[in-house]
C-alpha cells in the first residue's frame, strides 16, 4: 500500500538505483516521501521510470535504519550505542593504533558505487592524505573494473562513448552479456523503441534473456554462448568480418594505429579463428557467428551495449578489448548511432571509477606514479603522496590473512555478501582488528565491525552521480541526515579525528576541488549543473558544454590501438564431479544484494533467489520444478529451490543473488580477470542435487 498525500515541498534529484540515471521529483510531507514522479525534462530517463526508481524508496525510512553510532571492541560482543564524537575518536585511535603497530600499508578504505562522487572523492583523499597510502578500492573492482582497462588501453578513455539517445540513430544493435529489461529498464524500453522501428537486434548471452524475444522485439541473431567463451566467440566475428572484407579500411588508416591493426589482423585470420573452429569452442554454430558479423559490419550504425556478462570472467578485460577492436574495425566509433557502451550496474559506477577510487588511479584514471599528477593533489591536499600502488580488494582479505592488513574503512559497500567465495572473506573479515562500516544498515559487513557509523540514504544528502553515459546529475537533500551527518560529513569528521583537517561546508566545494584537479572535469560545477540539468564529461575549456559523444575526429588516445584478444579457457573447468557450469543474473523487482529493495514494503518483490536448470538436466537428476537444491562447488555449497526452464541451456544454470540466505557466492570461486582482478561470477563449475527442504 502506498500512503499517499499531498506534498509539502519537493525537489528534483537523481535515482539512486542503477547506471540509467533516471530524473525524479522526489514529493515529499515532512520527512516523509509521498511519491517519486518521474521528471520530464529528465536527460537520461526523458519522464521514464521503472518500478523501482519509482516506488523503492521505504528503504530510506524503514525501522532498520541505524541511526546512532555503535562500537565494540570484539565482534561477538554486543554493539554499544556512543555519540558521533567517541565513535569517530576510537576508530581514528584503532586506525593509529594498527599503523604504529604493522606499519603504515596495514590499512585501507573500500567505497561504493552507491556512493555519490563527492563521497568517493572524500574517501579516495582520506586514505592517500590521512592514512598515506594508496590502499583504496571500489566495489566497481567487482563488476567494471576490465572496462576501464580495456576502454583506456583501446580508445584512450575509461568510459562508454554514447549517450543513451543515440541508440536512436542505431541500425544494428549488439547487446552482449547484458539484460537490460531486467538491470536497466527504461533504457532498455528506449532501446526496444528503436528495434520496433525496424533495427536489427544481436544478443550475445549463455541464457535466453528477456531481450531475446518480447512483444514485438525479436533477435535476428541470439549467439547462445557457452558460459566463459566471450573471447573465442568475438575473435570469430572479426574473423568473419576481415575475411570477407567486411572491414572499413578509410577508418582504420585515418583514425587507427597501423602497426596494431597489422598485428591484429595477421592474428585474426589465423585459421584457429575462424568460425567454424570456434564454433566448437562456444557452442555457437558457425553459419550464426557468420551472419551476426554481417550483420554488425554492413550496419549504416552499429552499436554495442554490454553488461557484467562480458567483464565479470578470467578474461573480462580481454573481451572488453575485443569489443572494441570489432567497433574500430568497422568503423563503428565517433558518431551517433554507434559505440561501445558499458551498461553500468550500479547508479554511480563509473562516477566512483572517474572520482580516484582505484589503488592505481588518482581521479581523471592517472597513474598514481605520475609525479607530474601527484605534485598536482600535493600541493592542493598539503601533504607526499605514495607512487606506490595500493591493494585492490581482494589483495586486501590475502593480506588481512597474511596479518599484514589490520584495518577497514568500508562505506557503502556489503563486500560480505557482494564478494566472491564468501568463506574466504569472511576469514579475512575476522582476521582483521578494526573494520568500521558506514552503512544505512546492520549488513552482513557489520557482523565483523567494531565500529558502525550510521549512513544516509539519497535523499538525505546533496551531491552528483555519474551514470553509464557519463553523465553528472544532482542529487538534492530532501529531508535532514537520519543520523545528523551526511556520509560526506562522516568521512571529513573522520578525517579530523585522525589528524588530517578537511573543511567543506558543502559538497559544491568538493566538486570544485575535484573540477580544480581533474582535466575532464574543470568545467563542472554545480552552478553550471543547475543551469544545464546534468553534464556529460568531458566538461573543460574544449568541451564547456560537455561531450554527448566521445572520440570524434580522433580517439582520446590518438590513434585507436587493436591488441590481440587470444582466447584462454578459464581455470574453472567441469569435472565429473562439478559437470555443470554456473553462472549469475539480476531480476528486475531486486537489485544487487538486496539491502533497499527488501527493506521496500510498498511493492511486490520477488521473495528468493532461485535456481534455473534445464529440464533435460533437471530430468536426469529427478529434480521438478519447486524443487529444493542442493549447489556444491570447489568453493561451497548453498540450498535454492529449482526453476526448471528452457531459459538456460543443457550443461548451464542460474541464479541471482539477491539474498544473504541464498549464498549465491558462498559457491563463486576466487578466480578473476588477469588484468583487474575482477571476480569470474559467471563461470563457476556446480553439481545440482535435490535435497529435502532445508
Ligand atoms: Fe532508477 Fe534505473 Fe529504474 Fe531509472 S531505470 S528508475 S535509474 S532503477
Amino acid at each position: 500500500v502506498i500512503m499517499l498525500g499531498q506534498a509539502e515541498h519537493s525537489a528534483i534529484t537523481t535515482c539512486a538505483y542503477c547506471g540509467v540515471g533516471c530524473s525524479f521529483k522526489a514529493e515529499m510531507k515532512g520527512n516523509q516521501v509521498v511519491r517519486m514522479v518521474p521528471h520530464k525534462d529528465g536527460q537520461a530517463n526523458h519522464g521514464h521510470s521503472c518500478v523501482k526508481g519509482r516506488f523503492a524508496w521505504g528503504y530510506a525510512t524503514h525501522k532498520d535504519r541505524i541511526t546512532k553510532p555503535m562500537i565494540r571492541s570484539k565482534i561477538t560482543d554486543p554493539w554499544r550505542e556512543v555519540s558521533w564524537d567517541e565513535a569517530l575518536t576510537y576508530a581514528a585511535g584503532e586506525f593509529r593504533r594498527i599503523q604504529a603497530k604493522y606499519g603504515k600499508d596495514s590499512i585501507g578504505g573500500i567505497t561504493s558505487s552507491r556512493c555519490t562522487n563527492e563521497e568517493t572523492y572524500l574517501v579516495q583523499k582520506l586514505v592517500r592524505a590521512a592514512f598515506g597510502n594508496n590502499n583504496v578500492d571500489t566495489c566497481a573492482r567487482v563488476c567494471h573494473s576490465p572496462t576501464g582497462y580495456g576502454l583506456k588501453q583501446t580508445l584512450g578513455e575509461s568510459a562508454g562513448t554514447q549517450t543513451f539517445d543515440s541508440v536512436m540513430q542505431s541500425d544494428v544493435i549488439m547487446v552482449i552479456g547484458a539484460n537490460p529489461v531486467a538491470a536497466h529498464p527504461v533504457f532498455a524500453s528506449q532501446m526496444k523503441r528503436r528495434l520496433r522501428q525496424g533495427a536489427k537486434l544481436i544478443v550475445v548471452d549463455p541464457r535466453t534473456t528477456d531481450m531475446v524475444k518480447s512483444p514485438h522485439v525479436q533477435a535476428a541473431f541470439h549467439l547462445k554462448l557457452r558460459p566463459g567463451t566471450n573471447v573465442a566467440l568475438i575473435t570469430a566475428l572479426a574473423h568473419v568480418i576481415l575475411s570477407e572484407g567486411l572491414e572499413k579500411p578509410d577508418f582504420v588508416a585515418e583514425r587507427c594505429d597501423q602497426k596494431s591493426y597489422a598485428d591484429w589482423k595477421e592474428f585474426v585470420l589465423r585459421p584457429e579463428n575462424s568460425p567454424e573452429m570456434m564454433a566448437a569452442v562456444t557452442g555457437v554454430p558457425a553459419e550464426q557467428l557468420r551472419g551476426a558479423a554481417r550483420l554488425y559490419a554492413t550496419a549504416a550504425n552499429g552499436a554495442i551495449y554490454y553488461g557484467l556478462g562480458v567483464t565479470e570472467h578470467a578474461q573480462g578485460s580481454t573481451m572488453v578489448i575485443g569489443i572494441a577492436n570489432l567497433a574500430m574495425a568497422t568503423g563503428n566509433v565517433g558518431r551517433e548511432g554507434v559505440g561501445v557502451n558499458p551498461l553500468r550496474g550500479q547508479n554511480n559506477v563509473q562516477g566512483s571509477c572517474d572520482m580516484g577510487s582505484f589503488p592505481h588511479e588518482l581521479p581523471g584514471y592517472r597513474h598514481v606514479s605520475d609525479s607530474t599528477v601527484r605534485g598536482e593533489f600535493e600541493q592542493m591536499w598539503g601533504v607526499t603522496l605514495s607512487p606506490e600502488p595500493g591493494l585492490r580488494i581482494p589483495n586486501m582479505f590475502d593480506a588481512a590473512l597474511d596479518g599484514s592488513f589490520m584495518g577497514l574503512y568500508c562505506e557503502g559497500e556489503d563486500i560480505v555478501q557482494s564478494d566472491p567465495n564468501t568463506q574466504h572473506v569472511t576469514a579475512a573479515m575476522a582476521a582483521m582488528e578494526c573494520i568500521v562500516v558506514q552503512d544505512l544498515f546492520l549488513n552482513e559487513t557489520a557482523k565483523y565491525a567494531h565500529v558502525f557509523l550510521p549512513g544516509s540514504s539519497f535523499l538525505e544528502k546533496d551531491g552528483t552521480f555519474t551514470n553509464a553515459e557519463r553523465r553528472i546529475s544532482r542529487v538534492r537533500k530532501v529531508m535532514p541526515a537520519k543520523a545528523g551527518k551526511s556520509d560526506w560529513e562522516v568521512t571529513v569528521a573522520l578525517s579530523n579525528a585522525l589528524g588530517y583537517p578537511m573543511n567543506y561546508s558543502h559538497p559544491s566545494q568538493i566538486m570544485d576541488e575535484i573540477a580544480a584537479l581533474t582535466p575532464t572535469f574543470h568545467g563542472v560545477s554545480y552552478a553550471k549543473l543547475e543551469q544545464a540539468g546534468s553534464l556529460q564529461w568531458p566538461c573543460n575549456e574544449e568541451a564547456p558544454q560537455g561531450t554527448p559523444i566521445m572520440h570524434i575526429g580522433q580517439f582520446v588516445r590518438g590513434k585507436g590501438k587493436f591488441i590481440n584478444t587470444q582466447y584462454f579457457a578459464t581455470d574453472e573447468k567441469v569435472t565429473l564431479k562439478f559437470p555443470l557450469i554456473l553462472t549469475t543474473g539480476r531480476i528486475l523487482s531486486q537489485y544487487n544484494v538486496g539491502a533497499q529493495t527488501r527493506r521496500t514494503e510498498n511493492v511486490e518483490w520477488h521473495s528468493e533467489d532461485r535456481l534455473e536448470i534445464h529440464p533435460h538436466d533437471a530430468e536426469d537428476r529427478g529434480i521438478k520444478d519447486d524443487d529444493w537444491v542442493g549447489i556444491e562447488s570447489r568453493a561451497g555449497q548453498t540450498v535454492l529451490r529449482a526453476t526448471v526452464t528452457e531459459r538456460v541451456q543443457p550443461g548451464v544454470v542460474y541464479t541471482t543473488f539477491h539474498f544473504p540466505e541464498s549464498g549465491a557466492n558462498v559457491i563463486t570461486t576466487d578466480n578473476s580477470d588477469w588484468a583487474t582482478n575482477c571476480p569470474e561470477y559467471k563461470v563457476t563449475a556446480v553439481q545440482v542435487m535435490p535435497v529435502s527442504q532445508p
